[in-house]
């Protein structure tokens, strides 16, 4: 492995003792070429979040900013000895960065709150958390050179979720990144700002709340188009061991999944999981880039650690997961049966008023179709259909609240594995309301009501436990 791009959250940078374990990191992974991408510290981005909702309230900004200001401040002095060079220029670059920031709610208040100074706003935790690691690095005799993602991330305009341009991002990481890390005379690590990118124009723009994983992929996948390199991998460090099977708040004891392939990762991460970004997978799964997601207190670790790659082992069940607050919204009547462009006509409803749908159920009789929609879009979502005229009195909608249980991993293609599930169901009298399967998918998800939700998961943990890995 020769270029490793490791991703830092928030956590790893939360006081002196994480800045000594960046360090240790740095030492064991001496002999490869390194790029950090680095959240901002715990809680920044919740403060500039917040003094966003904020700028008409003087008080509560001054408060908000303070705090922002303090918790910079407090770690610049713990970790640089006091009046050293760099922590001079930190201090100044934190001075020029917080000045900066304030010119912005000066905007905000003559203008309002538009979606790109919300985002640049934001952009200031990564910025400034960036900037001191770099310093830290250099403190401590390392080579390492700060460079902010809105130099090499291009986004297209939708703030506070912007998705990446990957041509234009390929050319830039060909020209600035890649020269760096292909300089044989120099190991030189690059620090780069994670969640932010810029569009076209220059304005700065986020990849949403946790985007600092899709930068780290997105970055593997422009290193590997543009440099000669193809040996990659992406290590996230995090404050769990890595993906567990079941959220410990269904499960305490919930074992840790060690190797999943993409396909499944996406599902686990789609659902909640919220140990990764769901988004950033797509940027490696075609390059095959491997990713870890490791323990950032167990640097070390050999075994108990998560590898999403090719590989996975298909006689396991991979994790279980659940949305807990889902609407099932059920329309049924005999003049569904045979007739064109029923589904379309509610799912365009649906797409008119931006809601979301999830899971999709229908009977080959036509006679009723099922689907999920967040429950906060429940109301609209029947508002809607109702409006809409076309579902005329020989319709019947329904709506209920459900959970949805997901379980994922080849194995369960299997129908000696949906017969344990079955069976342990049984075992609660949970009856399950709607169920899906698709040919591509290695996921079976089931609708069962909301208040059956943890016997089921801990009903189907048990009577499975052999087949999880
Ligand atoms: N700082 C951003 C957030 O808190 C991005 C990240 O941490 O990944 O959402
Ligand atoms: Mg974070």
């Amino acid at each position: 492995m020769t270029i490793i791009i490791m991703k830092f959250g928030g956590s790893c940078l939360n006081d002196k003792n994480a800045f000594k374990k960046i360090f240790e990191v740095t030492k064991i992974y001496e002999n490869v070429k390194k790029v950090y991408v680095v959240s901002a510290l715990r809680g920044s981005t919740d403060l500039l979040l917040k003094m966003t909702q904020d700028i008409d309230k003087e008080k509560e900004l001054d408060k908000t900013m303070a705090i922002f200001e303090k918790k910079h401040f407090d770690i610049i002095e713990k970790i640089f000895e006091e009046e050293s060079e760099e922590f001079n220029k930190t201090k100044d670059w934190l001075d020029r960065k917080l000045s900066d920031l304030e010119d912005v709610f000066g905007d905000v208040k003559e203008f309002g709150l538009e979606p790109y100074y919300k985002d640049y706003i934001l952009s200031f935790g990564e910025m400034v958390s960036t900037y001191i690691l770099n310093q830290f690095l250099k403190s401590r005799g390392f080579e390492s050179i700060f460079i902010p993602a809105t130099k090499l991330l291009i986004t297209n305009d939708e703030f506070n979720n912007a998705y990446p341009l990957y041509n234009l991002t390929n050319a830039r990481v060909g020209r600035l990144l890649i020269p760096l890390l292909e300089n044989p005379k120099k190991s030189t690590i690059v620090c780069i700002t994670g969640f932010i990118g810029r569009n076209k124009i220059g304005y700065t723009t986020t990849l949403g709340r946790g985007g600092s994983d899709y930068t780290a992929t997105i970055l593997a996948h422009s290193i590997y188009e543009m440099g000669s390199d193809k040996d990659i991998k992406v290590i996230l460090w995090k404050d769990v061991d890595g993906l567990l099977s079941i959220d410990p708040n269904y499960i305490p004891k919930a074992s840790l999944i060690r190797n999943l392939d993409y396909e499944e990762a996406k599902h686990i991460a789609n659902f909640g999981a919220k140990v990764l970004h769901p988004k950033c997978l797509e940027a490696i799964e075609k390059k095959r880039i491997p990713l870890e997601i490791r323990n950032f207190d167990k640097p070390l670790e050999k075994i108990d650690y998560t590898t999403i790659s090719g590989y996975t082992d298909k006689s396991f069940i991979k994790g279980i997961s659940a949305v807990e607050d889902a609407i099932i919204i059920s329309i049924t009547s005999g003049s569904l049966v045979d007739v064109p462009g029923v589904l379309a006509k509610i799912f365009k409803i649906m797409s008119k008023n931006s809601i979301s749908v999830s899971l999709v159920a229908q009977s080959a009789s036509e006679i009723s179709t099922s689907f999920i929609v967040k429950k906060e879009d429940a109301e609209k979502a029947l508002m809607a259909l109702d409006k809409s005229g076309y579902f005329s009195d020989f319709f019947e909608i329904k709506n209920e609240e459900v959970a949805i249980i997901n379980i994922t991993g080849l194995k369960v293609l299997d129908n000696l594995t949906k017969v344990k599930i079955f069976q342990a169901l049984e075992k609660k009298q949970i009856k399950v309301k709607a169920l899906t399967q698709s040919i591509e998918e290695l996921n079976f998800s089931l609708v069962i009501s909301k208040g059956k939700l943890i016997d089921a998961i801990n009903v189907i943990h048990n009577d499975l436990y052999e087949d999880f890995e």
